[in-house]
């Protein structure tokens, strides 16, 4: 196990930069540079995005009354707006931190005043900002144990130490523990499988007096080794099980039931219409239901190794 850990801690996200290079632009879907074959079959198979850092910027909007996107386009990131100060859910590269840090402020918010920065896992592309979020602003940096040990494992790899900048081990997350921030209370699940630790968020999102009960998976991404099949399978059951849900967001715009972007798109139209991202407990579901099939497929194809 543990040196399948090393190996998928190496691999990095499905969305990791490959050799960035100027003139190339976002890709979608097949146009990607080695799109994953699972994830190509995936829910998000044809919306899947990936790009160079120089095409990571872009401009926050507001998702909810209290969550705003401040993420890249091609991984969230998301703050949540507290009676006790802004969270943050994931917080980027290093590199593209301070771009985060722009987007905090270009939707109102004072960086300094973060009071916790989530990650979902601890793959360079969402734990990579936490260093410079918690050097702005002392906020509490929050992974699960078994993905603390990946981040020190790369902190602690010469070639990795500018994509993981130091940062000591600080708030480590149970499964099942809620952190209670003034008037919002996150819950997190160990979903492992993308991760050895990757943890699912759930929070409450306001809308016009009314409130929507949030996941966020950990990591949905399907290029994982063949030995995490069988707790990547169980991570998605359970996911499905703590619902019913109202919302299902993605810590990549596309890894959700309803692209971002989309949701990004239809928002500043809706007039008095329903919340664009208040998808519902059926389509969660059936989202939940198409990333098991492939799961299954794949655990098939690809069995774990037996011992
Ligand atoms: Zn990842």
């Amino acid at each position: 196990m543990k040196k399948s850990h090393t190996a998928l801690a190496a691999v990095a996200c499905l969305l990791a930069v490959s050799v960035p290079s100027a003139q190339e632009g976002i890709q979608r879907g097949a146009a990607q540079t080695n799109q994953n074959k699972w994830n190509a079959k995936g829910p998000w198979g044809k919306t899947e995005r990936s790009g160079p850092l120089e095409a990571q910027r872009k401009d926050p909007f507001k998702l909810f009354d209290n969550v705003y996107y401040v993420g890249l386009q091609t991984v969230s990131a998301y703050l949540v707006t507290t009676s006790a100060g802004p969270v943050l859910i994931d917080s980027g590269y290093a590199p593209t931190a301070d771009w985060l840090v722009d987007s905090v402020r270009k939707a109102g918010f004072d960086p300094a005043t973060i009071k916790y920065v989530f990650v979902t896992h601890a793959h360079l592309d969402h734990a990579g900002g936490a260093a410079r979020i918690k050097q702005l602003s002392g906020a509490r940096v929050a992974l699960s144990a078994e993905d603390w040990d990946v981040v020190e494992k790369q902190q602690a790899n010469p070639q990795q130490q500018q994509n993981f900048p130091k940062l000591p081990r600080d708030l480590v997350l149970k499964d099942g523990e809620a952190v209670t921030v003034g008037d919002t209370t996150f819950t997190f699940y160990l979903t492992p499988g993308h991760t050895p630790g990757a943890m699912s968020v759930e929070f409450q999102a306001k809308d016009r007096g009314r409130s929507y009960r949030v996941i966020e998976p950990g990591g949905l991404g399907l290029q994982y080794a063949p030995e995490f099949g069988p707790a990547f399978k169980k991570s998605i059951e359970r996911l499905k099980q703590l619902g019913p849900w109202d919302v299902a967001i993605g810590n990549h715009p596309f890894l959700a039931p309803k692209d971002l972007a989309e949701i990004e798109a239809e928002l500043p139209r809706r007039g008095q219409g329903p919340h664009p991202a208040v998808l519902g407990r059926a389509r969660i579901d059936r989202f939940f239901d198409d990333v098991l099939g492939i799961v299954n497929e794949k655990l098939v194809v690809e069995p774990p190794p037996s011992r």
